[in-house]
C-alpha cells in the first residue's frame, strides 16, 4: 500500500495538488478499494470546489463504516 502513488488513486490522479499533497489515506472513500480516494479529502478536480468533507452524504455510509 505504501508504494501506490497519488497518479494511481481515483480522483487524485487527475488532481492538480497530487504531486504536494500531503493526504492521509489511513481512511479511503471505499475501505475494500486501496486505490479509492482519501476519504478526508472535500476537493473536487472536476470543478475545482472545496467542501467540507465530513457534511458530504455520499460519506455518510463510510463515516459510519469506520465509527466517526
Ligand atoms: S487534494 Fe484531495 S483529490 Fe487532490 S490529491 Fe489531495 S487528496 Fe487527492
Amino acid at each position: 500500500m505504501r508504494n501506490i502513488t497519488k497518479d494511481q488513486i481515483t480522483t487524485c490522479k487527475d488532481c492538480e495538488f497530487r504531486h504536494i499533497c500531503t493526504d492521509c489515506r489511513a481512511y479511503i472513500e471505499e475501505p475494500h478499494n486501496i486505490f479509492s480516494k482519501p476519504l478526508k479529502c472535500g476537493y473536487d478536480p472536476y470543478t475545482n470546489k472545496w467542501s467540507d468533507w465530513s457534511t458530504n452524504p455520499l460519506k455518510q455510509k463510510v463515516i459510519e463504516f469506520y465509527g466517526f
